[in-house]
C-alpha cells in the first residue's frame, strides 16, 4: 500500500514528538537541568525542524494552487511539477491532464473557429447571422462585398446595415414564429442588385415548446445576373416575333391586295417590289439569327489561320468602298507592319470588321470620317479601333448596344436595313477569338468600337487551337 498523506503527516508529527522527548530527556539526565528548562530547550531544536517538515507539506500546496489559479486564468502552458506517489502526486498529476486536454480542447475550438472562417469567407453567397435580439453576430466578406457594408456590424439591428423592411419583417417571422422563408429582393432598395434570400431560424436548444427561436441565419444568392439573362432571353423572343412580324404582316397584305385584283393595275409593280424588300429584310434576320445560333451552338468550330492585318483590313475597306463613297465618307487607316498578323478565322474576322465599318459608315453623316487605327500592346494583344464621327450614342445606351435587337433609334436601323443583331454576333466572334470588345461615344461627335485579338505568336503560343465551344 502506498503512503498517504496523513500517514506522512501523522509520521512526521511522531518523529517531532520523539525528537522533542529525547532532547528534553537528554538534558534532564546528563546534564542535570530543570524540567521547566530542558522542555524550553526542546522547543528551541524542534521549532526550526517543525518549520521544515511542514515547509514539505504546504510548498506543493501553494505551487499547485498557484498554477491552478493560471490555469482557470486562461494560461495554456501551465507546466505543473508531479509530485511524489501521494494525494498530491494525483492532484498535481489531474491538473496535467487537465491542462493537456484543456490545450486540446482550445485547438480544437480555434481549428473548428478556423474552418468556420475559411468556408464563410469563401463562399461566393452572403451570409447574415443575427441573435435572438435581432442583432447582428455575423456578415461574411461576399455580403460585405455584395452590399458594401462595414465589417464592424455587430451588435447593430439588421435594418442599421440593411434598409430593408421586407428582410427585417421576414427575420422577425423567423426569430418569433419560426417561419422559413426563401424570397427575392432587390438591394440596395433602389435596386442595382437582386438576391434569393432564403431565412432560417436557429432553434434553441431546450426542448420546451417555444417557437422563440435562439437566432436567425440569412443567405443570400445574388442572381441579378440570372435576372438579366432571363429578361434578355424573354426580350429575345418577344423581339424576334415582332421583327418578323412586321415584314410578314407587310408581305401578306400586299400579296392580299393583289390577288384581290390589282395584279392588273399599275401598282403592281410597286407591290411586288414591297413584298421583295421585306422579304429581303425577312431573309436578313434569318440568316443572322443562323449565324448566331451557329456561333453558340456546341461543337462551333473556329477555322484558325495566320492572317495579315493590313490584308484582313484592306479587304474589308474594298467591300465598303462603294457605299462609304455614295455618302462621300472617308475610310483611312494608319500605317501597319506587314509582319503584323492575328490568329483567327478569316472569315468571321472578316464579318466583324464588316460589321463594325458598315455601323461607321450607316451611323456617320455625309462628307464624314472614319478611321481604322491599329496598335500592338505589350501584353502581346492587337487592339483594333474603328473610329466615326457619326451621330454617336447616348451614355446611358452604350452598355445595351451589343444586346441582340438593342437599338437606338429603331426606324433609323431599319429604314438603313440593320437588324439588330450585328454587334452581338461581333461580340461573340470576338469572345470566341479570347478577346475583348467595347464601345465609347458622345452623341453628335461620334463613336468609337475597340476590340483585341491575340497577337499571331503569342496565339499559338499559348495553343490556342482551333476555336470549339464545349460539346
Ligand atoms: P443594326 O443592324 O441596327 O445596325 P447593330 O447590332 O449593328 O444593329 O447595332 C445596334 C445599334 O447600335 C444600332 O441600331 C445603332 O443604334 C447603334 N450603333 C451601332 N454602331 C453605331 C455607330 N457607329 N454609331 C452610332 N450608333 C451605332
Amino acid at each position: 500500500m502506498r503512503p498517504g498523506l496523513q500517514s506522512k503527516l501523522i509520521r512526521s508529527f511522531l518523529s517531532l514528538l520523539f525528537l522533542f522527548l529525547l532532547i528534553q530527556t537528554c538534558f534532564v539526565y546528563l546534564l542535570k537541568c530543570s524540567f521547566l528548562l530542558s522542555s524550553m530547550l526542546g522547543v528551541v531544536f524542534v521549532i526550526p525542524l517543525f518549520f521544515l517538515v511542514s515547509r514539505r507539506f504546504i510548498k506543493p500546496i501553494l505551487d499547485l494552487t498557484r498554477r491552478t489559479m493560471e490555469l482557470a486564468s486562461g494560461h495554456q502552458g501551465v507546466e505543473t511539477h508531479v509530485y511524489p506517489d501521494d494525494e498530491l502526486g494525483d492532484l498535481s498529476k489531474a491538473i496535467v491532464e487537465m491542462s493537456l486536454q484543456l490545450r486540446d480542447q482550445i485547438g480544437e475550438v480555434s481549428r473548428e473557429k478556423e474552418y468556420q472562417q475559411a468556408i464563410l469567407g469563401g463562399m461566393a453567397e452572403g451570409v447574415l447571422l443575427v441573435d435572438g435580439r435581432g442583432r447582428v453576430l455575423l456578415v461574411n466578406e461576399a455580403l460585405q462585398r455584395l452590399l458594401s457594408i462595414s465589417s464592424r456590424v455587430t451588435g447593430k439591428t439588421t435594418l442599421e446595415i440593411i434598409r430593408s423592411a421586407e428582410l427585417e419583417e421576414a427575420i422577425q417571422d423567423a426569430l418569433h414564429e419560426g417561419v422559413n422563408r426563401t424570397f427575392e429582393i432587390t438591394l440596395p432598395p433602389s435596386g442595382e442588385k437582386t438576391f434569393q434570400v432564403n431565412i432560417a431560424g436557429i432553434p434553441s436548444s431546450s426542448n420546451e415548446p417555444n417557437p422563440e427561436m435562439k437566432g436567425v441565419i440569412a443567405v443570400f444568392h445574388d442572381i441579378t445576373r440570372l435576372k438579366d439573362l432571363e429578361r434578355v432571353r424573354q426580350d429575345f423572343a418577344a423581339n424576334v416575333s415582332h421583327e418578323l412580324r412586321t415584314p410578314l404582316t407587310t408581305i401578306k397584305g400586299y400579296a392580299e391586295t393583289l390577288l384581290e385584283g390589282a395584279l392588273k393595275d399599275e401598282v403592281a409593280f410597286q407591290f411586288v417590289q414591297v413584298i421583295k424588300r421585306h422579304a429581303d429584310r425577312l431573309a436578313q434576320i434569318v440568316e443572322d439569327l443562323l449565324t448566331l445560333s451557329k456561333i453558340e451552338s456546341k461543337g462551333f468550330q473556329l477555322k484558325m489561320e495566320t492572317i495579315p492585318v493590313y490584308e484582313l483590313i484592306g479587304d474589308c475597306i474594298d467591300f465598303l468602298k462603294e457605299s462609304a463613297q455614295k455618302k462621300m465618307i472617308s475610310i483611312s487607316r494608319n500605317e501597319v507592319l506587314p509582319s503584323l498578323a492575328v490568329y483567327g478565322d478569316r472569315h468571321f474576322l472578316e464579318q466583324v470588321l464588316i460589321n463594325l465599318l458598315d455601323n461607321a459608315v450607316k451611323y456617320t453623316s455625309e462628307d464624314g470620317k472614319v478611321e481604322i487605327l491599329v496598335t500592338e500592346k505589350e501584353n502581346k494583344e492587337i487592339l483594333f479601333l474603328i473610329k466615326d464621327d457619326g451621330i454617336g450614342i447616348p451614355k446611358e445606351e452604350l452598355h445595351r448596344i451589343f444586346e441582340r435587337f438593342y437599338r437606338v433609334d429603331k426606324g433609323r436601323s431599319k429604314d438603313l436595313g440593320g437588324t439588330g443583331l450585328g454587334l452581338s454576333i461581333v461580340k461573340h466572334i470576338i469572345q470566341a477569338h479570347h478577346g475583348r470588345i467595347w464601345a465609347e461615344s458622345q452623341p453628335g461627335k461620334g463613336s468609337s468600337f475597340y476590340f483585341t485579338l491575340p497577337h499571331d505568336a503569342d496565339a499559338q503560343e499559348k495553343g490556342f487551337k482551333d476555336h470549339q465551344n464545349n460539346p
